[in-house]
């Protein structure tokens, strides 16, 4: 057996269902069983193909091969390289604004301290923290862009669905490679969103008829079609997930051990399904007894960035859930008011509403004693609108 660089091998690729099966059985041993064969001529993959497009994803630096035949050998996730991606910067220089962003992962893991009461610790991933969007977006927006740029060698003009955070991440890597964006977004988003759209140099339609942005999709894919443009597709495009298992994933586990903590729950919010996905599967496959919980917005009402399971999600179906809790924009607001002024940090709708629900889930009794990761999508700033109607302070 011998450890070879993952760029020197040609994987392939592996269909989601498999890759889902994969990732499992890899993170709940804690690493690979078998070799993956290589042929000693030509060095193509001869056998175990889908391990080594699944290890490819998971970022991995290195790919266990035997040459020949298939080796039984046991290789940890440590001596796979498995973690080397996400060592933050020190000193944090980076030699551009591509880098900002991967470079300077993990974003925050901040213990809130007055929140944590009732022997339960509060802990809060800061996804605000991100340069672009302020948001867990820049995650998916570059790495979905870079897939892209991989596969197609030049992305001159994107078409993409987007309830602001999206579309200024693409927008951003946009403008550090060259490319131009048309953005869609639905009736609901806050003037904010869209002058911040067009600040970035986006070009902007506002539909007058769709409240959700997912309702965009057909007219996106449309458009794409007769222009030639590339439709990325957040709803749709697998990097939304993989991006999640390859950074934002290992980040927290890396962070909590920093910590010392198991938790007994993780809890985030709904859009695309890309981020609770991922953590889902991962924490659920490293550590048994995690919990997880989806938050919605309650029937009938909109809080940006999340929708309800029925409105159609990609992933979640795939992964195990154990409860969908649902948040009124007004227990949203209420949220963010409550960590702004118990610790200083101010977050967005979607995160106060993922507070409303740990405080929801508490106060009903479902939660014991022990540590609780909330992922906190945003940042506050671009809510200011919403929450001044809300909150009538
Ligand atoms: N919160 C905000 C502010 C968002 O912009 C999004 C996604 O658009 C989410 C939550 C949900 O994240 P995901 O799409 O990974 O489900």
């Amino acid at each position: 057996m011998e450890l070879v660089p993952v760029s020197k091998l040609a994987c392939g690729d592996v269909d989601l269902e498999r890759f889902l099966e994969l990732v499992r059985e890899i993170l709940s041993r804690g690493g690979v069983t078998t070799t993956v064969a290589v042929d000693p001529k030509t060095g193509a993959v001869v056998y175990g193909s889908e391990l080594c497009a699944t290890l490819a994803k998971l970022g991995t630096r290195y790919v266990p091969v035997s040459y020949g035949r298939v080796e039984e050998v046991f290789v940890p996730l440590e001596a796979l390289g498995f973690f080397d991606e996400v060592r933050p910067s020190t000193y944090r220089v980076f030699l551009s604004s591509e880098e900002l962003l991967y470079k300077n992962w993990p974003t925050p893991l901040v213990r809130l301290s007055r929140a944590s009461v009732g022997g339960r610790v509060v802990w809060a991933k800061l996804e605000g923290y991100n340069p672009w969007s302020m948001s867990v977006k820049d995650r998916v927006g570059w790495y979905m862009y870079r897939k892209a740029l991989e596969r197609l060698g030049r992305v001159e003009r994107l078409v993409e669905a987007t309830s602001t955070n999206t579309g200024l991440a693409i927008a951003a890597v946009s403008n550090i490679y060259g490319s131009r964006l048309k953005a869609y977004i639905p009736s609901t988003v806050s003037r904010t969103g869209e002058f911040l759209l067009k600040l970035f140099g986006t070009e902007v339609v506002r539909s007058q008829r769709a409240v959700l942005t997912v309702e965009l999709i057909d007219e996106v894919e449309e458009e794409a079609r007769t222009s030639g443009a590339v439709h990325l597709n957040q709803f749709y495009n697998d990097a939304n997930l993989e991006v999640h298992l390859r950074y934002t994933a290992k980040e927290l586990e890396l962070q909590l051990r920093e910590a010392g903590v198991v938790p007994k729950a993780i809890i985030g919010g709904l859009g695309t399904s890309g981020h609770l996905s991922a953590l889902a599967l991962y924490f659920k496959s490293r550590f048994r007894g995690v919990r997880v919980y989806g938050v919605v917005p309650r029937a009938g009402t909109s809080i940006q960035g999340i929708r309800r399971v029925e409105s159609g999600m990609r992933w979640v179906h795939l992964v195990d859930l154990d409860g969908v809790v649902e948040v009124s924009p007004e227990e949203a607001a209420e949220g963010v008011l409550r960590i702004v002024r118990s610790e200083g940090v101010l977050v967005g709708l979607s995160s106060g509403a993922v507070y409303a629900a740990y405080r929801q889930l508490a106060e009903g009794g479902e939660l014991e004693e022990g540590d609780y990761v909330l992922v906190f999508p945003d940042h506050g700033f671009k809510y200011v609108e919403q929450l001044e109607k809300l909150l009538k302070l």
